[in-house]
């Protein structure tokens, strides 16, 4: 039997179904979503993601803590941040571009992110100009 669930068809509005579920990492579901309106029955991937812990276990799965790509993706998400909203602003002092070089330094380090990226994010900052 398939779950009804909180997605709902882009299509026809109706609440879809999971008709398939992939748990490739415990943080990580991969779905098929299907509309089960008979002249619609469209049918989706999605992915369902813990994203960061609110609260830890009492008594953690050492797999989870180990397979963090998803705090991984939140510190890269983390640094978009400060840069976009550093790019609203006119200039920025040495004080916030150092911290911003240190920050893209510290994610290629530990290979949250790849030499092209860290290069695009330098770029970006590079675009700001300094007081
Ligand atoms: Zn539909």
């Amino acid at each position: 039997m398939s779950k009804s669930i909180g997605f709902y068809c882009p299509h026809c509005g109706k609440r879809m179904h999971v008709t398939s579920r992939k748990r490739p990492s415990p943080l990580f579901n991969e779905l098929i979503v299907s509309c089960q309106v008979s002249e619609c029955l469209a049918s989706f991937a999605a992915t369902l993601e813990m994203v960061r812990p609110i609260h830890n276990s009492l008594n953690p799965n050492t797999e989870v803590e180990i397979g963090l790509p998803a705090s991984k993706r939140q510190w890269e998400k983390e640094l978009e941040h400060h840069l976009s909203s550093l790019e609203t602003l006119p200039t920025i002092d040495e004080h916030q571009k150092t911290y911003i070089e240190g920050f893209i330094s510290a994610l290629f380090h530990s290979s949250t992110i790849d030499l092209t990226r860290a290069q695009t994010y330098r770029n970006r900052l590079q675009q700001i100009k300094l007081i």
